[in-house]
């Protein structure tokens, strides 16, 4: 048995607990936060990212530490691979972290991105929107995630307001991709270099945010090939241990990285119930070093993300196949509370039951493209 240190205590760090408990494994986590929900199941150590007093106890206390969190500081991250084992290493994380290192590295493995410049200054935004053109996205380097962070410029006149929103931190401006479909993989690598990937998954956002998933992304078997490629040259690249999501733009027959999640990631909680091995199970393998499970999809799975608040359970549970995942986390606008995930062998009957349950909670919305893409299958 091994205790596994995980620095967040999110939903992330509480699906892993869930998934490495089965295999003996011991938890423990740092969150700033008192009410971080992993620690309903788990013990937790209430400290900032920089307490190195609290630190040092818990990096003792474990025999291999990770995150549910990619933003920990490189220093932090550097601070605790120095006292235990950390896996994904800090380098790789450090490129995570920042969207221009990430997007420069992407360009050097072969990996084709939306055009972008680095922009620290207002004269830089001028010139930067120049070479990209309109509709651009200007974007924290640092930070952001979800959407946060981020400003669309449509017309130069925006130009103002996105350096009164952004300016001041480094940023980059990217050209905005008028894609067909956003892909992601999510991959794993184990400390033996075993390396596994999931089905492509096709994903939905809303103002940022995942909103529905669906896997296996059916009859692209070329499109898969070029995105687990990509994957796995940077995988390597990175020395890369763990799981971590490769998120891409489909536009005609390019494929663009947008970016890479150094963690299990929102687009792989359809692997709970829609594989043998999660992406949990599989982080968890990976960086104790044991054999990685299968990561082939049982018929197709559609994942719902709940943002903000809960809807009512029942609609989701009297359906079969249906899964609901409560984080245990107050409701709060933008936040995500929780998912439910619906499988199926037949993806006709899956739209029905998924079409029910979008009419029953009041999400006809959410649902409609992800029915749209089931029944064009
Ligand atoms: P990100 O935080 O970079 O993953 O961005 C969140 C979401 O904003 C993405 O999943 C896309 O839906 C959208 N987005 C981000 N960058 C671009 C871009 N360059 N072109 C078009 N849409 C984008």
């Amino acid at each position: 048995m091994a205790t596994i240190g995980i620095l967040g205590g999110g939903q992330l760090a509480r699906m892993l607990v869930l998934a490495g408990t089965p295999l003996g494994q011991r938890f423990r986590l740092v969150d700033s936060a008192g009410d971080a929900c992993a620690a309903q199941i788990a013990p937790l150590v209430q400290a900032d990212w920089r307490d190195f007093a609290a630190l040092e106890a818990f990096a003792a206390d474990s025999d291999v530490v990770t995150f549910d969190f990619e933003n920990v500081p490189a220093e932090t991250a550097e601070w605790m691979a120095a006292r235990t084992r950390v896996f994904p290493n800090p380098a790789a994380l450090s490129v995570a972290q920042d969207r221009l290192a990430e997007k420069t590295l992407f360009g050097r493995i072969g990996l084709e991105t939306p055009a972008f410049a680095a922009v620290d200054s207002r004269e830089d935004l001028e010139r930067a929107v120049a070479a990209t053109g309109l509709p651009a996205v200007l974007k924290t380097r640092r930070l952001g995630y979800d959407g946060k962070g981020q400003f669309v410029l449509r017309a130069p006149a925006d130009l103002d307001a996105a350096w009164q929103a952004l300016g001041g931190v480094p940023l980059i401006l990217e050209a905005f991709v008028p894609f067909d479909r956003e892909v992601s993989v999510v991959a794993v690598r184990s400390r033996t270099g075993e390396f596994r990937h999931y089905p492509l998954t096709r994903n939905w956002h809303a103002g940022g945010i995942l909103s529905a998933s669906l896997a296996p992304l059916a009859g692209d078997p070329a499109l898969e090939a070029r995105a687990v490629t990509h994957a796995r040259t940077l995988a390597e690249h990175l020395d890369y241990v763990g799981v971590f999501a490769l998120e891409l733009f489909v536009h005609g027959e390019r494929l663009l990285g947008n970016e890479m999640a150094p963690r299990v990631h929102n687009s792989g909680h359809w692997t709970i119930e829609g594989t043998g091995c999660s992406q949990f199970e599989n982080h968890v393998r990976a960086i104790l070093g044991l054999p990685l499970g299968d990561t082939a999809a049982i018929g197709t799975s559609v994942m719902l993300n709940w943002i903000g608040e809960l809807p009512e359970a029942d609609a989701v549970l009297r359906e079969p196949r249906a899964h609901w995942h409560d984080y245990g986390k107050s409701p709060r606008a933008g936040r995500k509370v929780g998912h439910a995930t619906l499988c199926g062998d037949d993806p006709r009957e899956l739209a029905d039951r998924l079409e029910r349950i979008g009419a029953a909670l009041g999400r006809n919305e959410q649902v409609a493209p992800v029915l749209a893409a089931l029944r064009a299958s």
